[in-house]
């Protein structure tokens, strides 16, 4: 129940703030003429210490691999994905970006770097102390800025529960929601973010002119007519269908992680980067395997989904050159898998981009160094990039097992997604992780997986665990981990040494803990059972003491990198 939790919490605390303080919204920060009356904000004192949380390093790649053409057209998807930054600025918090206007105006000593993490995290909110403000003291709202800030939960649902004919609207990831006198209204984005939208669409249409590529060029100039009708259902097919290119972009609303009040609404994001084909190669068994994995999974052939290798299922590995919006903020993406339209999932299928250039600075930059601090000695020795790679190849790729779609009691048929709600996210995330590992096995047997690296692969996702566990375990993915590490420990699988106070595997249980574990999460997805999801994250989704000790051993590690584009 963590979820929900806070976010009443944050409910609450808004509502008792606006009642307190009626003028809280129209002056909170005390705006001067000026914009933000920086010198009456609170400030957290140890802000140093937060910026070394990332470590500033260069993203690059083997820029020899472009050509003049190439290098035409990068420019232009880097341009386009610029304007993500500034309607992501406006989809979180409006108030935030006055901040980073009176920030950057500010001739105060202090300003840089408070400007610097703002800038790292989108707002005053800090992504990496579970969303809590570190200049201000205004909380922030579970509906960031997709909503009224004063809606709640219960009146969103009452609202569409009454408005049949405005429930598509407003549950459409696509739309932000106002009030318009006294009345509930959904805004496209496209009408919405109109201003930013209109340049970015034109810079895409310019690199669709300049590629030599027929399908770079057709799904550019469709994405850019996309921008602008606030419908993706024509790109995303043809980014699916993206043949022998060599430069790439996503851009537009995609993931919903952001709001936190309903699950639905989409934050904008872009990446541009190359392909490696070299290395797409050789990862590309692994679809191969697909069907047998689904088939393999650990539960009653109802909860497995009925084609996986029939679908068209691309898989990139490339390097990235640039990122904007959403996949900016705070821990940077090492893979993704989109589109997230439904509809497309099921005609089409997904596409997998795994950014390697990316992993591996994270991997020396923070993994290594964590997992001497909190793995047994042996252990520690275990963990690999090689294992590391490997997962996130598999989470990926396991995103696609299980049901998509379920009938529920009342025979009504939904998707997972919408049927789980916001606990969506975080049981979702879990099971790729856990239903990657659970493959593992089989991909051995297949000889795909050097038998040999079981034990790493085992070590090096304990590891993992507590990277994403320093995220805070309110996010998505921070709160499927710590699920799936409660749930091991319990099992045994995880053992900790308290003289030590380090942790090791126990290469003896975690296989079949694993297989247990992948089994619950498949089962709550495809019985599409809210109230199950909700039990099992309130039941596994408490810290303890231990855990909590051992991640505090680890605050001068950064826990990720800061990355700096020579675009
Ligand atoms: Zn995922």
């Amino acid at each position: 129940m963590k979820i929900q939790k806070s976010a009443l919490f944050s409910v609450l605390m808004a509502f008792f703030l606006i009642a307190a303080f009626s003028c809280i919204f129209g002056c909170k920060a005390q705006k001067t003429n000026e914009g933000v009356n920086l010198s009456s904000l609170e400030r957290a004192p140890d802000i140093k210490e937060r910026l070394a949380k990332y470590a500033p390093t260069e993203i690059t790649f083997d820029e020899s691999l472009l050509n003049e053409e190439d290098r035409a057209v990068l420019e232009k998807l880097v341009a386009a994905a610029r304007y993500m930054d500034d309607i992501f600025w406006k989809q979180l918090d409006q108030e935030g970006l006055a901040l980073k206007e009176a920030l950057e105006k500010s001739t105060e000593p202090w300003a840089n770097d408070y400007l610097h993490f703002l800038k790292i995290n989108f707002g005053p909110f800090d992504l990496q102390d579970e969303n809590r403000p570190f200049i201000g003291s205004a909380q922030r709202l579970p509906g960031a800025g997709f909503y009224p800030p004063d809606l709640t939960k219960k009146e969103f649902e009452d609202y569409v529960a009454a408005h049949a004919g405005d429930k598509e609207a407003f549950e459409s990831p696509c739309t932000v929601i106002k009030r318009k006198d006294g009345q509930l209204v959904a805004i496209p984005y496209s009408t919405e973010y109109g201003e930013d939208l209109e340049p970015a669409a034109k810079a895409l249409r310019e690199a669709g002119e300049i590629t030599s590529n027929p399908s770079l060029k057709a799904y550019l100039l469709q994405r850019a007519e996309d921008l602008l009708s606030n419908n993706y259902h024509k790109s995303d097919i043809l980014w699916i269908d993206l043949k022998d290119n060599l430069v790439e972009n996503v851009i537009g609303p995609f993931e919903v992680y952001e709001d936190n009040l309903m699950g639905l609404k989409a934050s904008y994001e872009s990446f541009v980067y190359i392909n490696d084909r070299q290395e797409m190669e050789k990862i590309k068994g692994y679809l191969s395997y697909l069907d047998e994995m689904q088939q393999n999974l650990p539960v009653e052939p109802k909860y497995k989904g009925q084609k996986v290798s029939g679908l068209e299922s691309p898989l990139n590995v490339v390097f990235e050159v640039f990122v904007a919006g959403s996949a900016k903020a705070g821990i940077q993406t090492s893979a993704f898998v989109l589109p997230n339209d439904e509809k497309v999932r099921e005609e089409k299928g997904t596409k997998k981009v795994f950014l390697k250039n990316v992993m591996e600075a994270k991997f020396n930059k923070s993994l290594i160094p964590l997992s001497e601090r909190v793995l047994s000695a042996e252990d520690a020795k275990l963990v690999s990039f090689f294992a590391y790679f490997n997962e996130v190849i598999l989470h990926e790729i396991c995103h696609a097992l299980g049901l998509n779609y379920v009938t529920l009691p009342d025979g009504s048929r939904t998707s997972v997604g919408k049927a789980l709600r916001e606990y969506n996210s975080a049981i979702e995330e879990a099971k790729a992780d856990i239903v990657g590992l659970s493959s593992v096995p089989l991909l051995m047997e297949r000889g795909h997986i050097p038998k040999e690296k079981e034990p790493e692969i085992y070590t090096t996702y304990l590891a993992g665990m507590f990277r994403s566990l320093r995220f805070g375990a309110t996010e998505a993915h921070g709160l499927g981990t710590l699920v799936q590490f409660n749930y091991l420990r319990e099992k045994e699988a995880f053992l900790y040494d308290p003289q030590t106070e380090k942790f090791k595997v126990n290469q003896e249980k975690i296989r079949q803990a694993v297989r247990d574990l992948a089994a619950e999460f498949l089962v709550i997805e495809g019985k599409g059972s809210y109230e199950e999801a909700g039990q099992f994250l309130a039941r596994y989704g408490q810290m303890d003491e231990i855990t909590r000790r051992a991640i505090q051993k680890l605050t001068d590690i950064p826990v990720d990198i800061e990355p700096l584009f020579r675009f």
